[in-house]
């Protein structure tokens, strides 16, 4: 996090802290700022016609006027506070909101990120930084929401303020003294050195409160994990019960119990200084008051005018406190909000060329014809030094079947990654029909594959959403890909058909799935999409061995005269394919068919073949 920053800078990160919650919460900054104005109003307008009333009562006492006075206080008051209660109910619901709409500003980085950043543990720390600092303490945009009001009810406070202290300084009392434009000088410097004090005062608590927050980082992420992760997710209640890690969880917590991360010590020092700053307050008030009931006495205004004076005073007052208390947490909450732009600022270095896949890949008559082919690729991961990839050489055609096999390890899934961009080749190219991949448009390009990964995600939406992955889907279509897909028997037990909702997250109507059956679903998400070019590493590894050699056979019928690519440790899943390629150690040691591989009996393919054949049936 920055230390120190400059005004400019302040200005420029506010403003854009503002323009965020524009475009997240509309109406939470512009509904704050209102309220705040009329806050400031409201009492202001009431000392005025108070002046006035009591003016009036030790004057002339016209009785009309009175009335009108009083009428019109009321009628103000119920005004402002009818058009600020409303504005409040709005901002209100929008503030509790804005944690949700907060979550989204992270997910829309990391959603448009590198994918090769979401992996780097730098980044990974930064944005956990700037996300613990603003959903555990509110520090950055939350206090830039909390300032807000401050900032301008402060701002309205003093210029109001003012605008009802000027006939104090311009009504004279005929005593030269008195009368001295110095005293503005004076009265200003007093009404200052309460804010300035304030404002110290303030900076030092924010110091110590910061220091409490940073120390107690370790302690909110631990409870978050054991109080929350650990025991409520189903997913790690299994093992929690299964290896009794609630004892863990225990000693987690006696762990920060000892810690003591209460702010104990710190209670004391954060009380002084607001306390020793209501005392230069109070002496800066005082020199106020005296000021204004001796120019009464003599004579240079009249008693109403005293309430006024006096009541506009202490309003400057706390204005410029307000002010100052708004510029030291403003200097505060920018140094978070710094910390948070860093993070969004992360540039995407993927190189995003512009060339359309589609006319490389159709013809004029619209038939597909296109070739990929991997020239001498090596890859390393991020912040490692070892080659999960090493001089891969590799062509496959339009309309072919290729099958990765090959133990774990061996860089199957690395090739896959590369081949959809989710990594750029550390050395070597990647053609589509001899153009470097890295030119072509992303989005375009990743349209012209369907993947199934080992580890696909569904989400707790219905059924026909998580295969069309969207929210308006063809029914028809859905349907059919479920059948062919072979869940057409579970998809007659769904209560809804394909409108049922996956999943409990949202709805407790929802259904749960098992493993398998969410891999059918997984491969009709990918024949619905419809991609020329088809890819499926290992979904079925939750069936057994028979199981994914009929999928991975049937999926080869359905997916036509698709490219497809079939990744399996098993080797008897892809003996369909046209062309086999053996990884070993990230390089790729064996190409051919089925048949002609198990004859060379000096082969991996072969040794893996037969070990796998030990243990079930292969024919
Ligand atoms: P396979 O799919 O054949 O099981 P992978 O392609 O997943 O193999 O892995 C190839 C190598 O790359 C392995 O040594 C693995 O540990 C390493 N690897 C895979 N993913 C990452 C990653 N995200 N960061 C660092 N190393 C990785």
């Amino acid at each position: 996090m920055k230390e120190q920053l400059t005004i400019k800078e302040r200005v420029r990160i506010t403003k854009r802290g503002i323009g965020i919650l524009n475009q997240y919460c509309p109406g939470l900054a512009g509904g704050k700022a209102m309220s705040a104005v009329l806050t400031a109003i409201q009492p202001l307008t009431s000392v005025w016609i108070s002046a006035r009333i009591i003016n009036e009562l030790a004057g002339e006492r016209r009785m009309e006027k009175i009335v009108t006075l009083v009428v019109a206080v009321v009628l103000i008051n119920f005004l402002i506070g009818l058009l600020k209660s409303m504005i409040d109910r709005v901002t209100d619901e929008k503030e509790a909101e804005m944690w949700n709409f907060f979550g989204k500003v992270f997910s829309d980085k990391a959603m448009t990120m590198d994918f090769a950043d979401l992996e780097d543990a730098k980044i990974l720390q930064q944005q956990k930084a700037a996300s613990e600092n603003l959903f555990m303490f509110g520090n950055g945009l939350g206090q830039l929401v909390w300032g807000m009001n401050s900032l301008v009810n402060a701002t309205a406070n003093i210029v109001f303020s003012v605008f009802l202290v000027v006939t104090l300084f311009v009504s004279h009392t005929g005593n030269a003294f008195m009368d001295s434009p110095l005293w503005i000088v004076g009265i200003s410097l007093c009404v200052w050195l309460g804010g300035l004090s304030n404002s110290k005062a303030t900076r030092k608590e924010n110091k110590v409160f910061e220091t409490w927050c940073n120390s107690t980082v370790w302690f909110n992420r631990a409870f978050q994990f054991f109080g929350h992760e650990l025991s409520n997710t189903p997913e790690r209640a299994k093992d929690v019960r299964i290896y009794n890690q609630s004892g863990a969880a225990d000693r987690a917590f006696q762990k920060m119990k000892e810690r003591d991360c209460s702010a104990g010590e710190h209670v004391l020092s954060m009380a002084t200084y607001p306390s020793m700053a209501a005392v230069a307050v109070g002496i800066g008030n005082m020199v106020c008051w005296v000021f204004v009931v001796l120019k009464a006495c003599m004579g240079a205004f009249g008693v109403g005018s005293i309430v006024q004076y006096i009541g506009a005073l202490g309003r400057l007052g706390s204005g410029v406190q307000d002010m100052m208390f708004v510029l030291a947490d403003n200097e505060v909450y920018c140094r978070h909000l710094w910390g948070l732009y860093e993070y969004l600022d992360i540039p995407n270095r993927k190189y995003d060329g512009m060339l359309p896949v589609e006319k490389l890949v159709f013809d004029e008559e619209g038939n597909q014809d296109y070739e990929i082919e991997f020239c001498n690729v090596s890859f390393r991961y991020p912040g490692t030094e070892e080659y999960a990839l090493r001089n891969l050489s590799l062509k496959f055609k339009f309309g072919e079947r290729l099958a990765v096999v090959g133990k774990n390890g061996s860089g199957k899934t690395t090739f896959i990654k590369l081949l959809c961009r989710l990594y750029d080749p550390t050395e070597g190219e990647i053609r589509l029909n001899g153009v470097d991949i890295r030119k072509f448009d992303y989005d375009e390009y990743l349209s012209i594959f369907s993947v199934v990964f080992q580890d696909f995600q569904l989400f707790s939406f219905s059924l026909g959403q998580n295969v069309a992955t969207a929210i308006e889907y063809d029914k028809e279509k859905v349907e059919q890909c479920l059948i062919k897909a072979g869940f057409s028997e579970r998809l007659k037990t769904m209560p809804k058909g394909v409108d049922t909702v996956l999943y409990k997250d949202f709805e407790s109507e929802g259904v749960e799935i098992s493993g398998g059956e969410a891999q059918k679903v997984a491969l009709a998400r990918a024949l619905y999409k419809d991609a020329p070019f088809i890819i499926l590493d290992e979904p079925t590894a939750a069936l057994d061995p028979i199981a994914e050699a009929e999928i991975y056979t049937k999926f080869n019928e359905l997916v036509g005269d698709k490219t497809a690519i079939y990744i399996s440790h098993r080797l008897s899943s892809c003996k369909f394919c046209d062309e086999i390629a053996v990884f070993e150690d990230g390089a790729v040691v064996q190409r051919g068919s089925h048949e002609a591989l198990i004859q060379e009996k000096s082969g991996l393919y072969h040794a893996l073949w037969m070990a796998q054949a030990q243990y079930y049936e292969v024919g």
